[in-house]
């Protein structure tokens, strides 16, 4: 058997959003995980061997080699691909593409239309301008609220993107700075799942910094999901898992700049060009952790009164969102997968969708 790389305490205890619960001592037999700094949070890979003394060091290898190589890749701040490409959309050049990156563009123009505008990976100016892109944020490092935002209203599109005979990518719009922040972490994932499929490991789950996907099942039952409180330390409810399924986070506690008490998020709303308020969380069920990272982001932009009506455009079905002033709200179909544990939520939620 694989001597998991690190323990379960330190497994659990890092990150937010969801995280799988402990499964005892039994259940982490078998169990191969690898755990490395990636995506500005913790990246896991958990592989559970579908016999004890077979071996997923290879495919685990490929899988990690892989996430490392998008996160170096598609990071909007630090030299590499993206911000290479960046470059010569706003000098009216046209980029290289290579094919995944063609095809995670093409996903992220589709949802941007479905979400009505609310997701848009063009917005890499607005995000930048507003401090956040940098490993460290800090309160005096871009706009504050109140100043003027630039192109208030008139966000960029990535509708306003070409692909060029080749495969070269050009934009009609020199302002569309890509930002794949809110998307390639569930695009990530769903590869990694995909990969290891392929590679004979049809049973694990992969978590980046509190997004995760699962496929398979934990030795015969299926693995649990715990969703933590965006506003503490606790767990609002955990998740029986289907075969294949992604339970993807997007929340405004983690990732803010501290701007006189209030919390900035880094998440932006492009319509008004400035941070979105509202909730502090929102957790999307989805089969497609790409499709649910996108819609969580959405949702937290539409905010507690507008989000259902986004889900609905885009097809999500399963969501619980957090309120910033203590509430939450939930759809049906979401309920139906909770089990809620006591938390200062219990007695907070209410199905409204
Ligand atoms: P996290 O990365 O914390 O899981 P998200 O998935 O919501 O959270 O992604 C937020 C990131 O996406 C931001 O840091 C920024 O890079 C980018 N972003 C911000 N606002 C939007 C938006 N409205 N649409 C698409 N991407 C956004
Ligand atoms: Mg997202």
């Amino acid at each position: 058997m694989n001597k998991p790389s690190i323990t379960r305490r330190q497994t659990l205890s890092v990150m937010a959003g969801a995280f799988l619960w402990p499964m005892g001592a039994a259940g982490t037999r078998g169990l191969h995980i690898e755990s490395r700094p990636l995506f500005g949070s913790t990246a896991e890979v958990m592989i559970r061997h579908a016999s004890i003394g077979a071996t997923s060091a290879d495919p685990m290898r490929r899988v990690v080699k892989e996430l490392e190589r998008l996160n170096r890749d598609w990071n909007a701040w630090k030299p590499g691909v993206l911000v290479e490409l960046n470059q010569a959309l706003l000098q009216g050049r046209s980029g290289a593409v290579a094919p995944d990156l063609l095809a995670l563009i093409r996903l992220a123009r589709t949802l941007e239309a479905r979400s009505g505008g609310l997701f848009n990976a063009g917005i890499g100016g607005l995000v930048s301008a507003w401090g956040f892109h940098a490993d460290v944020l800090r309160p005096d490092a871009g706009l504050v609220p109140g100043e003027p935002v630039p192109w208030r209203g008139r966000a960029p599109s990535l509708s306003r993107l070409r692909v060029e005979a080749g495969g070269r990518l050009s934009s009609t719009d020199p302002r569309v700075q890509l930002d794949l922040g809110a998307i390639a972490k569930g695009w990530a994932i769903d590869r990694a799942l995909d990969e290891l499929a392929r590679q004979g490991q049809p049973h694990a789950v992969v978590n980046l910094g509190g997004n995760l996907a699962v496929q398979g099942d934990a030795g015969g039952r299926p693995w649990q999901i715990g969703v933590r409180d965006p506003l503490g330390g606790g767990v609002v409810a955990t998740v029986s898992t289907r075969s294949r399924e992604a339970v993807v986070t997007s929340g405004s506690y983690e990732r803010y700049r501290q701007i006189a008490g209030r919390r900035v998020s880094h998440i932006v709303d492009p319509r008004s060009g400035c941070p979105a308020e509202g909730l502090a969380s929102v957790t999307v069920l989805h089969p497609s952790a790409a499709v649910a990272d996108a819609a969580a982001t959405a949702l937290m932009v539409a905010g507690p009164r507008q989000w259902p009506f986004v889900a609905a455009r885009m097809g999500v079905r399963q969501v619980l969102a957090l309120h910033a002033d203590g509430r939450g709200t939930m759809t049906s179909a979401m309920a139906s997968r909770l089990r809620l544990r006591e938390s200062r939520w219990t007695s907070q939620l209410k199905v409204i969708a």
